[in-house]
């Protein structure tokens, strides 16, 4: 009640500083001084670092290329005050040059609108990963065996540049197979997807990565094998790029295996191709600049924290296509089942993913298992995104899974601002029904495992409004078929049977008081248990 009161304190107080400010015209006040008020919370002033955290907490980053002007004034001011604090003429001048974006970050506009319990997620994910001690670092490139297998980094960015680290996220590793999807694309961008697929097929190989085999029409099976990516070569100097030359017998060998069969186009010299292949594998990237790849394919080939165009939509669409056929080895189609995301993995014990129009993700830690992926990789990837079993309980967070329902969602968690929407639309369908008395439509909701306790702004539930309204049969639907709290308690304390006395709807305080009776008050603080038995309760009556 108290903290409801401090809200609505603050709200007013919010609305009378924009008002006192507000020209005798009637004009509206303006983003900056709207950006002013919600940051300052009632002081007269902003300290700077007040500002930054506030920043950092959307997901931005002070070094965001997008903040630029906005970072760079924001110094120049600080200098002139004496106490490092913006007031409101201040801080305008600081902002006013990227106010469009701040204000989307500030008014939750960004696709993950609540980043920090987001990532207070992936932070959990991260640890329960970290105590894995399976796998082997991959040892047959010398420069992959001097990684300590106890390196793991998470690192994420979202279309609009929503940025978050954990682990060693700093630390360079080569980007090994991470690369296939990423000069595919570029080949695709630069070529079209007609002539680059003259050369390389686009089905999996059900083979090892490094197989010496071509499809029927003696084309590498796919872009994210090495056959195929050594076609798809098209030149970078690494360190670990000699090292990969002299273990490279075997891309020798798909080499001069290619080049027999006229898998390259004409004139082609193959040795240097190679080196070019070798090159591409041995670029360093740490995670989190990695990230930023992966996000620019989530974005459609739109670079988010540049706005630059890098890739064409053909070609995005293609690699993301064949990321998600391909891109995990031997494990692509289990990885394609569990997670349905495109992803690709590397020897170096990173895994690029992508969750289309959402965000990019490079996990990157050492070990491997035995088909090639990073154990720690995998299991963060599929706990945050796929369904697995994990002490034995069937445990998915989010419901980002290409063939994820995104109307009937109600058990997994999404934390997109359209997964919000959703949710908004889907109390106001709820509460709806229970207005009208429409049973038939709270059955279908039932039915599509909607949570039936949903609450509005107020607090109040189904239950609450079908026994204000006198509907019995909802009333008693939602009591008996989808065993709903019978006792929940709206914003003022009310519950169902208050509004049913209230409102003198005799028959729904009959229905209420009965089924009270059935239970002791500890039986219906349990709804949980209830719950399990209801979905047994749903198939008899609906
Ligand atoms: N260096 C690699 C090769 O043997 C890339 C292997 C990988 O990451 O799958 O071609």
């Amino acid at each position: 009640m108290l903290s409801i009161c401090c809200s609505l304190l603050r709200a007013a107080y919010v609305l009378a500083c924009c008002l006192q400010y507000l020209p005798k015209a009637g004009i509206l006040p303006s983003l900056e001084d709207l950006l002013f008020y919600t940051i300052a919370e009632g002081q007269e002033k902003i300290p700077a670092h007040k500002f930054t955290t506030a920043l950092k907490a959307t997901g931005l980053r002070t070094g965001d290329p997008r903040l630029k002007e906005c970072m760079e004034m924001l110094k120049v001011t600080l200098k002139t005050t004496s106490d490092g604090a913006l007031d409101r003429h201040l801080f305008k001048k600081c902002v006013q040059s990227n106010i469009v974006l701040l204000t989307q970050a500030f008014r939750k506009k960004f696709v993950i609108p609540d980043f920090q319990p987001f990532c207070a997620h992936i932070d959990d994910l991260y640890e329960n990963a970290k105590n894995l001690s399976g796998g082997q670092v991959a040892d047959y490139i010398p420069q992959l065996a001097r990684f300590s297998p106890d390196l793991w980094a998470v690192a994420l960015c979202t279309v609009d540049g929503q940025r978050h680290t954990v682990g060693d996220t700093k630390v360079p590793f080569c980007l090994q197979s991470c690369v296939k999807p990423l000069k595919y694309a570029i080949a695709v961008h630069d070529h079209g997807t007609e002539y680059v697929h003259r050369f390389i097929g686009k089905e999996p190989s059900g083979l090892r990565f490094n197989k010496l085999f071509l499809n029927e029409d003696d084309k590498p099976h796919n872009p994210m094998v090495n056959a195929g990516a050594i076609v798809s070569s098209l030149s970078l100097l690494c360190p670990s790029f000699q090292s990969e030359r002299e273990s490279g017998d075997r891309n020798f060998a798909i080499g001069y295996y290619l080049k027999e069969k006229k898998c390259f186009p004409e004139g082609t010299d193959m040795t240097s191709i190679l080196d070019f292949y070798f090159q591409l594998c041995s670029i360093e990237v740490t995670c989190e600049s990695a990230s930023v790849m992966a996000a620019t394919l989530a974005n459609g080939g739109f670079c988010p924290i540049t706005g630059e165009r890098v890739l064409s939509p053909e070609a995005v669409r293609n690699t993301l296509s064949l990321m998600h056929s391909c891109g995990m080895y031997d494990f692509s189609g289990q990885f394609a089942f569990h997670v349905g995301l495109p992803a690709k993995s590397g020897v170096a014990g990173g895994i690029l993913l992508v969750v289309p129009n959402v965000m990019g993700i490079m996990c990157w830690s050492p070990p491997l298992d035995k088909l090639g992926n990073s154990v720690r990789g995998i299991q963060f990837c599929t706990l945050l995104f796929g369904v697995t079993i994990f002490n034995e309980d069937l445990v998915s967070l989010c419901n980002f899974h290409n063939y994820d329902n995104l109307r009937h969602f109600a058990k997994k968690l999404d934390p997109r601002r359209e997964g919000g929407d959703q949710r908004v639309k889907s109390v106001i369908n709820l509460l709806f029904a229970a207005y009208t008395g429409d049973v038939s439509a709270l059955r279908r909701f039932a039915l599509s495992s909607m949570d039936m306790e949903q609450r509005d702004y107020d607090s109040r539930t189904a239950l609450h409004v079908a026994a204000a309204e006198g509907h019995a049969e909802v009333v008693r639907f939602l009591l008996e078929a989808c065993k709903v709290n019978p006792v929940p308690k709206d914003r003022w304390g009310n519950t169902p049977m208050d509004e049913a006395v209230h409102f003198g709807h005799h028959d729904v305080v009959t229905i209420l008081r009965d089924y009270h009776n059935q239970y002791s008050p500890q039986d219906t603080q349990d709804s949980a248990t209830d719950k399990q038995n209801a979905e047994k309760n749903l198939d008899g009556m609906l």
